[in-house]
């Protein structure tokens, strides 16, 4: 056994073989308690290595070496943690076909949407490194005679990031490079479904001259995050994952005094107008709803067909969804792969049962999929809903797998008032022609990003990421200007020399005089 393996198990073989720890203090360690879960490969439906899950005492370890960390790393200059960046910048994008064959391994997703991901998450680390132009205060000169008044951020100590399989590389990242270029120290939870990009990203952190004990990573599950919730020596926490956890963590790590953003899941609805070029919509749909098997937070799980272009709409996608070409990940031609886990899939075939009992009409059943030579993959094919309406349990609840639902709505108020009252807001996007309508439905959607004519409207690192409603817990969205508020807090000092130092005390409030 090694202790990570980087080249992926070949093909139709299960390949047990890997074991994956944590990394605390520039050191990778297993856990003593001797605690480990299966690490699988959904395309083959086979164990493919082992995870060591934290308790109490690698977590006390790693936010200790954490915070043993936090003196020296505040204080180097922002350019000097921006050139550990820039140097994790090049290795990265050197190791960027090793991060993916983890991703496919593990998570299941083709080879391509994998690389698109790590494109994704090194954009983060381009942004961050401006580092130094970010944290650039502001300053205000002559505030009253002989004072001047500036404010600054700071860091703030040991953060922690908790991640969803979904993303194994990105998400980490959408944290990692602005919480530790802005000063702080780190330790990452990642999945434990797909835990072997947390190591790489360990690795060539260090390889790029990150001190040790800036950087962190324990795996594990909920006997981690909640011993990361409670420490006292952690100051904020950044998770991302299901509604139902996202507010479970914001409330205790609100209640245990710490910092919280906390991302869950989504509903993301696409708006087809009548006016909408057809082909465009089914093409968006296509890789929308079907990318990266459904998923994703920003999938688009519900198309909204209105007025009536209903028929004409599920009569060009029905094909379409029927000839996505699902298989393992690597194969050169692959569009879909497997969903993560045997319990994901059975989750979706419960859920697509479910919506054949409520009577929505199941135009494409992907239940029951089989992929050669991956028979025992967790797969899933295509599945698509028409005449779903916004009572039953398939448009409610989030089924994070290969299904879309086809929602009618006579006109555009009718839309707007099923998707505001849809529990979730992370995306959504409109087809139309129409600018003067695509104005007015950015303006007034409640959904915290939205696509005029782009099906998934993920900002940039440069801007901010984040939902409204029960797709976020917390008062920052993540990563660019917010994840550069999220991670610092704010410093005004005002000064005044003793030359312009007035005579004796003053009792009454400070004024401009
Ligand atoms: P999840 O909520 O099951 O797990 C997320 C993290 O929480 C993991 O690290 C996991 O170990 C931990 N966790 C799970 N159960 C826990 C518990 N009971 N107590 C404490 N910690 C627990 O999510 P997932 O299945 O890994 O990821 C898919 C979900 O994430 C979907 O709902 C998706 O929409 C959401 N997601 C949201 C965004 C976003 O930006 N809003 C991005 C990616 C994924």
């Amino acid at each position: 056994m090694t202790i990570l393996e980087s080249a992926p198990p070949s093909h139709g073989q299960a390949d047990g073989t890997y074991v994956v720890t944590h990394y605390i203090n520039g050191t990778r360690i297993r856990s003593r308690s001797g605690r480990t879960a299966e690490v699988f490969n959904p395309a083959l439906g086979a164990p493919a290595g082992i995870v060591h899950l934290a308790d109490t005492e690698e977590i006390n370890a790693a936010v200790a070496a954490a915070k043993a960390a936090f003196p020296a790393w505040s204080q180097e200059p922002p350019l000097t943690r921006a050139r550990v960046l820039f140097r994790f910048l090049a290795l990265l994008q050197s190791h960027r076909t090793e991060i993916a064959k983890h991703i496919v391994r593990e998570h299941g997703k083709v080879l391509s949407d994998a690389l698109g991901e790590v494109a994704r998450a090194i954009d983060v680390v381009e942004f961050a490194t401006g580092i130094p132009e970010l944290l650039k205060g502001e300053y205000t000169e002559q505030i009253s005679r002989g004072m001047d008044a500036w404010s600054i951020r700071q860091p703030l100590g040991v953060c922690v990031g908790i991640t969803p399989f979904n993303f194994p590389a990105m998400v980490p990242m959408w944290m990692i490079p602005i919480a530790i270029a802005t000063g702080n120290t780190f330790v990452l939870k990642p999945s434990e479904r797909d835990p072997s990009p947390s190591l790489v990203i360990a690795d060539l952190l260090k390889e790029a001259g990150l001190p040790d004990g800036v950087f962190n990573v324990v795996q594990g599950d909920k006997v981690a995050v909640d011993a990361l919730l409670r420490h006292p020596d952690v100051e904020a926490i950044s998770f991302v994952g299901s509604t139902p956890i996202a507010e479970y963590i914001y409330a205790t790590g609100t209640a245990h005094g710490k910092r919280v953003q906390a991302l869950g899941g989504a509903k993301n609805h696409m708006v087809i107008m009548p006016d909408a070029d057809l082909d465009q919509c089914c093409d968006a749909l296509i890789g929308a709803a079907y990318g990266s098997a459904g998923e994703r937070c920003m999938a688009i799980s519900v198309a909204v067909a209105v007025g009536n272009v209903g028929d004409a709409l599920v009569e060009k996608l029905a094909p379409r969804v029927r000839a996505i070409r699902v298989t393992e990940g690597n194969a050169a031609d692959a569009e879909m792969g497997p969903v993560v886990t045997a319990a994901a899939q059975q989750r979706i075939e419960r859920l697509i049962a479910k919506g054949v009992e409520e009577n929505a009409a199941l135009l494409v059943d992907g239940r029951g999929f089989t992929v050669e030579r991956f028979e025992t993959g967790f797969f899933c094919g295509g599945t698509l809903f028409d005449h779903v309406t916004p009572d039953m349990i398939i448009y409610k609840e989030e089924i994070f797998g290969p299904v879309l639902c086809v929602v009618r709505a006579p006109d555009l108020k009718a839309a707007i008032e099923i998707i505001d009252g849809n529990e979730y807001g992370n995306g959504v996007a409109i087809y139309t022609r129409d600018g003067g309508v695509a104005r007015e439905f950015a303006r007034t959607i409640n959904v915290g990003m939205v696509g005029i004519n782009v099906p998934l409207p993920v900002p940039m690192a440069f801007n901010s990421f984040g939902g409204w409603k029960r797709s976020l817990f917390g008062d920052q969205h993540i990563y660019g200007p917010e994840g550069v508020r999220f991670y610092t807090r704010h410093k005004a000092v005002m000064q005044r020399w003793p030359n312009a130092i007035g005579k004796g005390p003053e009792f009454a409030f400070p004024t401009v005089k």
